[in-house]
C-alpha cells in the first residue's frame, strides 16, 4: 500500500484542534465530497471515504491518542487490513439493486459512521426527602456496569490475536445500494449485517467475555443534586453508562428524581403547606406556637381572634426554584382543634363561657331559617 495522508491533513486542522474544529470541518469536506453530490466521480468518491475514516479516527480521543503516538500503525489490530478503507467492488453495489429503496435525498441523510455500536445508558431511580430537596444533597451511587473486559481491554478478540476486515463490506461497516428508477438513480446505505456496521470480524473470541468486549463491574458515583429539584426531573453523568461492545464509546447514567411523600409538608410548587392545630382560647386570645418547617422549628404568632382555615405565609420557608432566583413559602393553616374529652374544671369553664356569650356567633354565619325568624317572628 502506498502511504496513507494524514488524517489532520485530511481533514485541513491543526494537529492541536479541539473536537469542535473537527467536527466543522468533516462536516463541510463530507458535504463537498459526498458520492450523492459528485455522481460518478471517483476522485471525490475516494476523498470522502478518507475523510470520514479521518474523522472516525480523530473524533474518538482514544483512538486519536492512539493514532498521535503510532500513525496509522497504531490503528490496524493483527489482522486488520492496513488500509481499512477500500474501493467499493461495483459488483457488491449493483447485485442488490432491486432489493432495497432508500430516501435518495441527500440532505436527509447523515453519514452513517461505523465502529463498534455505542453503549446503553442506565436509569437510576433516587427517592429523595422534601429536606433534602430543599437545601441540596449530595448522594452516592451504587452502579452496575458493563465496563470494558479487564483481559482483552475491551478489544473483544483473544489476546495474541486480532479482527480481520468484514468481506461483506469491505471494512466500510456499511453496504450501498443503487437503485434505478425512472426518477433517476438513489442511493440507499444500510449497516452491513455480517459485522453489524463495525466493519470487522473477531478471529478469536476472548474467553473470558466471549469476545463482547465488556463485562459486569461495579462502581460508586458521587451525584450532587441541586436544591428545587422535582419528581421526573433528572440529571445526565456523560459517559458513566455501560460501554458499547468492543471497545464502543460509554452511554451515560441518568439520574431520575422521585419525591418521598412527606408526613407533615405538602408539597404545591415550590410552596409547602402545612396544617398548625391550636387550641379554641389559643385562637380567640392569641398566642405564640412552635411549628416545623422545612428547615428547622421556628416560633408562629397566632394574631387574637384567628379563626379556623386562616393561612399565615411565611415567605422563604419553601423550595428554592430550580434556577435558584427565588424561593416558595411555607403556607400555614390554622386549624381549630376542638377537645373530644373534657375535665371536670374544663367543663364548667366552657359551660360558663356559653352562659356568658349565649352562644354566640357572627350574623354573617347564621343560616336563612335564623335570619327569617329574627325578622318576622323577633
Ligand atoms: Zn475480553
Ligand atoms: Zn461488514
Amino acid at each position: 500500500m502506498p502511504g496513507k495522508a494524514d488524517y489532520y491533513e485530511l481533514l485541513n486542522v491543526s494537529k492541536k484542534a479541539s473536537q469542535e474544529e473537527i467536527k466543522k470541518s468533516y462536516r463541510q469536506l463530507a458535504v463537498k465530497y459526498h458520492p450523492d453530490k459528485n455522481q460518478g466521480d471517483k476522485a471525490a468518491e475516494e476523498k470522502f471515504k478518507q475523510v470520514s475514516e479521518a474523522y472516525e479516527v480523530l473524533s474518538d480521543d482514544k483512538k486519536r491518542a492512539r493514532y498521535d503516538q503510532f500513525g496509522h500503525a497504531g490503528l490496524s489490530g493483527a489482522g486488520a487490513g492496513s488500509s481499512g478503507f477500500h474501493t467499493m467492488d461495483p459488483f457488491d453495489l449493483f447485485r442488490d439493486i432491486f432489493s432495497g429503496f432508500g430516501g435518495g435525498a441527500f440532505s436527509g441523510r447523515r453519514h452513517r459512521s461505523h465502529g463498534p455500536p455505542p453503549g446503553d445508558d442506565l436509569q437510576v431511580k433516587l427517592r429523595l426527602t422534601l429536606e433534602e430537596i430543599a437545601v441540596g444533597v449530595e448522594k452516592t451511587l451504587n452502579i452496575k456496569y458493563l465496563d470494558h473486559c479487564p483481559e482483552c481491554r475491551g478489544r473483544g478478540a483473544k489476546r495474541g490475536s486480532g479482527w480481520r476486515k468484514c468481506s461483506a463490506c469491505g471494512g466500510h461497516g456499511e453496504v450501498r445500494k443503487i437503485t434505478q428508477s425512472i426518477f433517476g438513480q438513489f442511493v440507499n446505505i444500510s449497516t452491513c449485517g455480517r459485522c453489524n456496521g463495525e466493519g470487522r470480524i473477531i478471529e478469536n473470541p476472548c474467553p473470558s467475555c466471549s469476545g463482547e468486549g465488556r463485562t459486569q463491574h461495579k462502581k460508586r458515583l458521587k451525584v450532587a443534586i441541586p436544591p428545587g429539584v422535582s419528581t421526573g426531573n433528572y440529571l445526565t453523568m456523560e459517559g458513566e453508562g455501560n460501554v458499547g461492545p468492543r471497545g464502543g464509546s460509554a452511554g451515560d447514567v441518568i439520574v431520575v428524581f422521585e419525591e418521598i411523600e412527606h408526613n407533615i409538608f405538602e408539597r404545591h410548587g415550590n410552596d409547602v403547606i402545612y396544617e398548625l392545630p391550636v387550641s379554641f382560647s389559643q385562637a380567640a386570645l392569641g398566642d405564640e406556637q412552635e411549628a416545623s418547617t422545612l428547615y428547622g422549628k421556628i416560633k408562629i404568632k397566632i394574631p387574637p381572634g384567628t379563626q379556623s382555615g386562616k393561612i399565615l405565609r411565611l415567605k422563604n420557608k419553601g423550595i428554592p426554584s430550580l434556577n435558584g432566583y427565588e424561593k416558595g413559602s411555607q403556607l400555614v393553616r390554622i386549624v381549630v382543634w376542638t377537645p373530644q374529652k373534657l375535665s371536670r374544671e374544663e367543663r364548667e369553664l366552657l359551660e360558663k363561657l356559653a352562659k356568658v356569650s349565649g352562644h354566640s356567633v357572627p350574623k354573617a354565619e347564621r343560616g336563612l331559617f335564623e335570619k327569617i325568624r329574627d325578622t318576622f317572628l323577633g
